[in-house]
């Protein structure tokens, strides 16, 4: 048993908490009221190899490991939980085609979003159906050699700014065997965006995008046709780890600002930590955090290792943005009447966090997968 991480992961983490501290923490608040994408972020990110993390080397990524990509999502979101989603998009977009994608796909794709000049998407949920996704009904229509896309994919994260993105879309005939994945360019001319006004994660954004016949070829098709769902999604479940780790972090951002409060605020003549009707719900949400960390960085290590990680990855997805949601709202509580304005960033952290109970399925979703693991997929269709 080792709960330990490398020494060179541990470097990786402090270098990280350096940057993220100096660039991106002092823009967490002022990009939410701004709402909109900070031009140089991207830039910035990928300076410092975070668009990159799961592209090889050969590429102009870092090669990394999912454990390594893990402590960055932490390290991000700690500071700026919405910078993350340029490090999470990233990640799970190259992934899938670092996976299935042939070499030549992979060089013509991956190098721009390792240097942070394509912002990807995945483009699965549409305005009748998120959970059922292999209902799907954005239409690939065959035209000559390939095709045109056509339907509105929506709630799409960065769908504003994205220059590209994995679509999936329905090749063939119903249910998920139908299903195809693109990795598309976003051209304008076929592409029409409608940007969300959201609870949070109001500096990347979600939108709608209609497709209206975008033109798209065999050379980007990603894996065959009409595997889509069953060859392109399987074994991409760990990103649910990543997002579990981003939400986690900043949940103890939140409880470690209301530690520190609660050691300077005075009240009843004494520093109200001493309270401990207020500190150990603080320390019952710390040792909440502490656990499903360890949950997601056991599903990360499991994928490093080759071995089956789905139920943790998805006990992670429903258990990881629920805990430190809650969390985020002690912690808030903690600051009292200071709590509920914009001089602290707790309420911004509380609905941001919120956003990722959803996105990426939603706990009932992720409940399912693990009920099917645990007791037969008869016990649970
Ligand atoms: C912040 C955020 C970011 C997102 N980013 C993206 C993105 O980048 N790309 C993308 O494609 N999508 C994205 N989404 C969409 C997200 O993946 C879907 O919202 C999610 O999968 C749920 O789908 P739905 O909203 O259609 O809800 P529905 O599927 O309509 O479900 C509605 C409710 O019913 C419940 N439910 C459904 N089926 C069952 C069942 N069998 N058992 C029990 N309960 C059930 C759900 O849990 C939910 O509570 C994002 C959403 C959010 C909030």
């Amino acid at each position: 048993m080792n709960f330990g991480f490398s020494e060179e992961q541990e470097s990786f983490r402090n270098e990280l908490r350096g940057f993220a501290a100096k660039r991106l923490a002092p823009y967490y608040q002022s990009d939410d009221w701004a709402g909109r994408l900070r031009p140089e972020l991207i830039g910035e990110l990928a300076g410092v190899g975070l668009t990159g993390m799961r592209i090889p080397p050969a590429l102009g990524g870092q090669g990394a490991d999912c454990t390594t990509t893990g402590i960055a999502c932490e390290e991000v979101a700690r500071a700026d939980f919405n910078a993350c989603y340029l490090v999470l998009n990233a990640a799970l977009v190259s992934e899938i085609v670092a996976a299935n994608a042939t070499e030549e796909q992979q060089a013509r794709w991956l190098p721009p979003i390792a240097a942070g000049q394509v912002i990807p998407s995945l483009f699965l949920t549409e305005p009748e159906l998120g959970s059922d996704a292999a209902r799907l009904g954005l239409r690939a229509e065959r035209d000559g050699q390939g095709w045109r896309l056509v339907g509105e994919k929506t709630s799409i994260t960065l769908g504003v700014y994205a220059h590209a993105g994995v679509v999936f879309a329905r090749t063939g005939g119903p249910g998920a065997q139908g299903v195809s994945a693109f990795f598309v360019d976003l051209d304008d001319r076929y592409v029409t965006r409608a940007a969300f006004s959201d609870l949070g994660n109001r500096s990347i954004g979600r939108a709608s995008v209609h497709f209206d016949g975008l033109p798209v070829g065999k050379g980007d098709l990603i894996g065959r046709e009409g595997g889509g769902f069953v060859q392109v999604m399987k074994g991409f479940d760990y990103s649910r780890a990543l997002i579990g780790l981003m939400c986690l972090a900043a949940g103890q951002a939140a409880v470690d600002d209301a530690l520190d409060y609660a050691r300077e605020r005075v009240a009843f003549g004494q520093p109200i930590g001493r309270f401990q009707g207020l500190s150990f719900p603080l320390v019952e949400y710390a040792t909440y955090l502490r656990a499903a960390r360890h949950l997601c960085y056991e599903a990360l290590w499991r994928k490093d290792e080759g071995l089956d990680h789905t139920v943790q990855a998805n006990m992670a997805k429903w258990w990881a943005p629920k805990v430190a949601a809650e969390a985020a709202h002690q912690a808030l509580l903690t600051f009292g009447h200071v709590g509920y304005s914009d001089e602290v960033p707790q309420g911004q952290r509380l609905r941001d966090i919120i956003g990722l109970e959803i996105g990426d399925g939603t706990a009932q979703i992720a409940k399912l997968v693990v009920a099917r693991e645990l007791l037969g997929r008869e016990y649970a269709p």
